[in-house]
């Protein structure tokens, strides 16, 4: 039996032995005051494990050794030709145990086993590659300064990073912020979700094993309200890196002004706009990239097309294309490899995406496709794709990040129209553009108000390729080389030549 079979994943998740522990200067231990936390299978609805629950204390442990190995220089000093071989020693190993990081993936979230084989856990360990891959090849400069002096321009770590990542992609998100992170030499204090921090936790074994020194990498599972706050207001944390919530977003901003205006760099939430023109150059692509723009990971995607956009002279046509792309969505067991859509990371956010669509309902919007009617339906946690039509842009369903698998379908007439209602949010993580217009295509691209503007195509992307939001969705960027500027700062040394 093997990795095509149900029955090998439900072998492998009973075999299972879960490490729960907090990972501090190199060594797993209990939380300072013994305390755990209870961690769900949202599919099987069965105890997964007891965490162990790091509170201030712990958090204050690990950032003293986060800061001792960082002033003591054996990472932060190292040749960055090192740490890239340490980093690529973490990639390898992740690699050797990609099965089980999916596992944990899958068992913790709720997602297909096969998504996470094929996009959560080769999307992490390419990550750590692209930056360890990167970080000898990115050189200082020299100021065009007179001749009299020498200005050199370099890059130093910024020193004791906290990072604070959500439940939709536990991995591959802390990899986004570790890569480069860990690559500039900086020593990092990692805190998962309290709803998904078992990656994360196994994480910690292959970096020891790779060689990172102690204290470089700690990881404090734990709430937002204790372990995430205590982070966050720490003196000795030089750089928050987070993604999450725009509320938790703004409320590290807060933190950090009350105490050592630490640097925050934020990917938060985003309520992306697809917008669809009549003159989109294959409606039935477009409609399958419309439906995997949504109901991709249950809709739990900070950039999901959760706004359709649809010119009205093809509405009708459109909708019934995408009808057929989402009927593909079909909830399932998650550790059943062929299952495409598994359930919601709980069972509390389900009744919260449910009550959605209720008052989406009442606020005046049709019902074209009830995910609620499903083969799982009544089994908790499980929503099929829904969507919504006559959507105006003032309901909730059309303003509030709902992280579910709902579309908002709203009609418009040209461009003007599609452009007034893509940027009427509060947010800009996304939008997308489906035209065989080259030059529509591009005058929409520079006024839409997003960070990845996508044409004829739905969340393409790359390592290479910058990622994060204007306005409320966040500020800086993750991925590409662009997100060294995170986690270091300019040192300039000016030098007189007499
Ligand atoms: P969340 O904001 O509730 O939690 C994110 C993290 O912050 C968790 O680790 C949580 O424990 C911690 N936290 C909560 N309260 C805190 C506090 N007071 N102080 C410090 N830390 C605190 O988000 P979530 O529900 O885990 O994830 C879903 C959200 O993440 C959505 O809004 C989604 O859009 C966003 N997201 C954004 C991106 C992006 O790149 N822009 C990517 C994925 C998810």
């Amino acid at each position: 039996m093997d990795f095509h079979h149900l029955q090998y994943w439900q072998h492998r998740a009973q075999a299972l032995n879960i490490e729960n522990r907090l990972f501090i200067n190199g060594r797993y231990q209990q939380a300072a005051e013994g305390e755990t936390f209870t961690l769900e299978d949202p599919a099987a609805q069965r105890e997964l494990t007891q965490v162990a629950r790091g509170s201030s204390a712990d958090i204050d442990l690990a950032v003293s050794a986060a800061r001792e190995v960082f002033e003591r220089g054996d990472w932060s000093r190292a040749a960055p030709a090192q740490r890239k071989a340490t980093l690529l020693q973490l990639a390898a190993l992740m690699e050797q145990h990609h099965e089980e990081l999916a596992l944990l993936e899958t068992l913790d979230t709720g997602k297909p086993i096969l998504h996470s084989l094929r996009d959560d856990v080769p999307g992490a360990i390419r990550c750590l590659r692209w930056y360890a891959e990167a970080v000898d090849k990115v050189y200082g400069e020299i100021a065009p300064t007179g001749g009299d002096a020498l200005a050199l321009i370099e890059r130093e770590p910024i020193g004791v990073v906290g990072a604070i990542v959500p439940w939709n992609f536990p991995l591959l998100l802390a990899c986004w912020k570790l890569g480069p992170a860990l690559a500039t030499g900086n020593s990092v204090i990692l805190k998962p979700s309290e709803k998904s921090p078992l990656s994360a936790i196994y994480l910690g074994k292959l970096a020891k094993q790779a060689g990172l020194p102690d204290g470089v990498l700690n990881i404090i599972p734990g709430y937002g309200q204790d372990a995430g706050k205590a982070l966050a207001l720490h003196n000795d944390v030089d750089a928050l890196t987070f993604t999450g919530s725009t509320q938790v977003a703004k409320q590290l901003m807060i933190y950090a002004g009350q105490s050592n205006m630490k640097r925050v760099w934020l990917e938060a939430g985003g309520k992306s706009a697809n917008i669809i023109f009549a003159d989109c150059p294959d409606l039935d692509k477009a409609a399958q990239g419309a439906a995997a723009g949504i109901f991709y990971n249950q809709g739990q995607v900070c950039i999901a097309g959760t706004r359709l956009l649809v010119e009205e002279s093809i509405q009708q046509e459109f909708l019934q294309a995408l009808r057929k792309h989402a009927a593909a969505f079909v909830p399932g067991d998650p550790l059943d490899p062929t299952t495409v859509m598994g359930t919601l990371i709980d069972q509390a956010h389900c009744e919260k995406v449910a009550g959605y669509i209720e008052q989406g309902l009442s606020q005046g919007a049709a019902l074209f496709l009830d995910g609620r009617e499903h083969p799982r339906s009544g089994h908790a946690g499980y929503l099929g794709p829904t969507i919504l039509t006559q959507v105006d842009n003032a309901m909730s369903v059309a303003r509030d990040e709902i992280f579910g698998p709902v579309l908002a379908v709203t009609s418009f007439n040209g461009e003007q129209q599609a452009l007034q209602l893509a940027n009427d949010s509060e947010y800009g993580l996304g939008a997308a553009v489906w035209t065989r217009d080259l030059s529509r295509a591009h005058r929409m691209a520079r006024q839409l108000k997003a960070g990845s503007v996508f044409v004829n195509n739905y969340n393409d992307g790359d390592m290479t390729v910058p990622f994060g939001g204007y306005k409320q969705s966040g500020n800086g960027r993750d991925k590409s080389l662009h997100a060294l500027d995170k986690f270091t700062e300019l040192k300039t040394t000016w030098i007189s030549l007499e």
